[in-house]
């Protein structure tokens, strides 16, 4: 059994919490791949490491004085090996990236010390090899991720090693310059690692038991998503849950390698499971509920549009030649709504108007704005009744007037489309309705 660990960064914001990963490190044999983020906050007022290089470097880059922003980095590194009792000192190391701002080495080799450091000091404390992973995550002149050419060399980096730290967000081209991926990052790493070293597992560990049903924001103490499907997850995060980053769903996929969130602070539970398809039956109907703000419908009507061949398409080409990408397409016999997200566009609404008008002469365009769309996700939807009805028959008491129903041919998710200020009001009916009243 090989499982891969990636500690996010305030699973290792101090001393403390090295410890607390340590110990869990220890207590399994085959965590034998670790992958750290950088420091992240060690209280809520607190700046991440990544944040603070990003700014130290903006300073170099600008020609000003860096040197006291970057010996504040440095003392948080220090307080992390003094509190270890670990016999190593980053000296040289600093010394080396301040040459390197000097010489404006760019953002990313900037952002990327942050986990490189942090790597150095957990392969020091564990006793485990430390891998730059500048040495075998690729990418390509454009900053794209090379995914063959990565898994074909770390793969053959890592069968060399039997316990190693590679730390996360960045890798680099050919020519050596350091390239990262986007914030949140690290969580690539592991997976690209997790695949690399076919894992029977890849660990997540965060400062949450997993991925919780509902957003805590908005209902107290949310249940937690025992097993979720990478479906259904990806139904989830595209409505604004996030615990992972987006892409880092894709390489543990391939190789079908479960991913388990769990919690640095509270290791004894189980977290949250991600896999290809399961036959555990969810503990609720649904699996999760998840939502976003901000959306704008365009209603157009057009007597006997029904029968017009390609109204359809000439709509649709008006939002494409503006850019917008739509996100839902309900549709009547004589109408049609096309929901998009009102910031991308408020600025061209006049733009899209005239060109529905000019290419599909519509009878009426009528705009709503200021609304919500909510994701009812579940695998268990498709084989229990009267899920639908007791969504609707939710919202109903709660006073919620729903303006929009979609469900996917999947039947993996029911999208509702409610006013703004119903949202918060919807997601609770709806979470009560499938999970504090089945408790
Ligand atoms: N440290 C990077 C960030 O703050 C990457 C990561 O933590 O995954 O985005």
């Amino acid at each position: 059994m090989v499982k891969v660990v990636k500690f996010g960064g305030s699973s290792l914001a101090n001393a403390g919490q090295f410890a607390k990963v340590a110990e869990i490190i220890r207590s399994d044999e085959s965590r034998r791949y670790v992958v750290p983020s950088a420091p992240g906050k060690r209280n809520a007022k607190d700046i991440k490491v990544t944040d603070m290089l990003y700014n130290c470097y903006a300073l170099a880059e600008a020609g000003e004085d860096f040197r006291f922003q970057l010996k504040k980095i440095k003392e948080r590194y220090d307080s992390i090996i003094n509190g270890l009792n670990l016999k190593i000192s980053l000296e040289e190391e600093f010394q080396k990236i301040a040459e390197q701002f000097t010489a404006k080495a760019g953002t990313d080799y900037a952002a990327s010390r942050g986990e490189y450091l942090n790597g150095i000091i957990m392969a020091a404390y564990l006793g485990f090899e430390f891998i730059d992973a500048a040495e075998a995550v690729c990418f390509d002149q454009n900053g794209e991720f090379e995914a063959d050419k990565t898994d074909r060399l770390l793969s053959a980096r890592l069968q060399a090693s039997k316990r190693a730290v590679i730390p996360g967000f960045y890798g680099s081209k050919e020519d050596g310059t350091i390239c990262t991926f986007s914030r949140g990052g690290s969580d690539i790493t592991g997976s690209i690692v997790a695949k690399a070293v076919g894992a029977d597992l890849y660990e997540n560990w965060t400062d949450v038991s997993g991925f919780l049903i509902a957003d805590p924001g908005i209902i107290e103490n949310p249940q937690v998503i025992q097993v979720i499907t990478y479906r259904e997850l990806r139904e989830l995060s595209y409505m604004g849950a996030t615990v992972l980053h987006e892409d880092a769903v894709f390489p543990v996929r391939k190789a079908g390698i479960p991913i388990n969130i769990r919690n640095t602070n509270a290791p004894e539970e189980k977290g949250t499971l991600i896999v290809e398809s399961t036959c555990h039956q969810p503990k609720f109907t649904i699996t999760g509920i998840a939502g976003k703000k901000g959306f704008v419908a365009v209603n157009i009507d057009k007597d006997m549009m029904n029968s017009e061949v390609g109204f359809g398409r000439k709509v649709l080409s008006a939002f494409e030649q503006n850019g917008i990408s739509f996100e839902h397409m309900p549709s009547g016999i004589d109408t049609m709504t096309i929901f998009v997200h009102q910031e991308e566009f408020e600025g061209k609404e006049q733009q899209v108007l005239s060109a529905i008008h000019r290419l599909a002469e519509p009878d009426t365009i009528d705009l709503e704005a200021n609304l919500a769309l909510i994701a009812v996700v579940g695998r268990g939807m498709r084989s229990t009744r009267g899920t639908a009805g007791r969504i609707f028959s939710a919202l109903s008491h709660a006073n919620v007037n729903v303006r929009m129903i979609d469900q996917g041919s999947s039947e993996l998710n029911i999208i509702i489309g409610v006013s703004s200020q119903d949202f918060e009001a919807a997601i609770r009916a709806i979470y009560d309705i499938f999970v504090t009243t089945q408790l």
